[in-house]
């Protein structure tokens, strides 16, 4: 698996990465998550015959180039089977082919992990996983409403965890060497943002802008809004274990 750190603003570590699978065995080559139409990646498609490209999830920083890249290649363009419309309406493509668990793809086995977006997979090889914004290195995925949902991300989580990979190749920042180390890491910190969210409820927060302030320790400032979508997606969460009573009408949680 090949990076290419592509720059982009707003997003964590200020770059996303593609990836290029094409082993030399192989007569099929890979290119997932072309997120931003650079020469970066352009110049690589000179040199590199893709067959097929895919996206770990419909994000516009990893799938904001796709259309660029099929119009310049043959490749076949792969979408998370059951989540066609949401591709389209996020590529402007119609996909050549879908993805489901346990599908081969030009060498990679695509596998489900739905959490920090519905659509989300990775693509694991010998040579690593490219899991998108299932991991990161350091810092922690955003799982927010109403794309994500906490209870998906830990069970991908969990899943990867189970294939016990050496290496993770996130979709921000650099490669993951220590996978167990880290995916422990970042279901430890979802789990203790729930405990501190159900510590709120319990001690009287009635909706999400309460439970920001109780569950947060940090000056949030523009962060506020993701915090309080982070939030929604525990009390989803929460809600559907019994553990709280939401009510996303009105707004308002309670304990249950
Ligand atoms: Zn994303």
């Amino acid at each position: 698996m090949r990076r290419i750190a592509l720059p982009r603003e707003g997003v964590p570590t200020g770059r996303v990465n593609a990836y290029l699978h094409d082993p030399p065995e192989r007569a099929q080559t890979l290119l997932v998550d072309p997120g931003v139409a650079v020469p970066a990646l352009f110049n690589i498609l000179d040199s590199v015959d893709v067959s097929h490209v895919a996206v770990t999830h419909t994000h516009p920083d990893h799938a904001g180039a796709l259309a660029r890249v099929a119009a310049k290649t043959d490749a076949s363009v792969c979408a998370a089977a059951g989540h066609e419309d949401r591709f389209r309406t996020a590529t402007g493509l119609d996909p050549d082919q879908t993805l489901a668990d346990g599908d081969q793809v030009a060498g990679a086995v695509v596998l489900t992990t739905p959490g920090h977006a519905p659509d989300h997979l990775a693509f694991l090889t010998d040579d690593g996983a490219a899991c998108g914004d299932l991991v990161i290195a350091s810092g922690s995925i955003s799982v927010a409403a109403p794309d994500g949902d906490v209870r998906s991300y830990l069970r991908s989580l969990r899943r990867l965890r189970a294939r016990d990979h050496s290496r993770l190749l996130p979709g921000h920042g650099p490669a993951v060497d220590d996978p167990r180390a880290t995916i422990d890491r970042l279901y430890g910190h979802r789990r203790d943002r729930e405990q501190r969210i159900l510590a709120a409820v319990r001690e009287g927060a009635a909706d999400p802008d309460v439970a920001v302030d109780r569950a947060y320790d940090a000056d949030l400032g523009n962060l506020r809004a993701q915090a309080r979508a982070t939030v929604i997606a525990h009390l989803e969460k929460l809600d559907a274990e019994g553990r709280v009573r939401w009510d996303p009408v009105t707004g308002t949680v309670r304990p249950a």
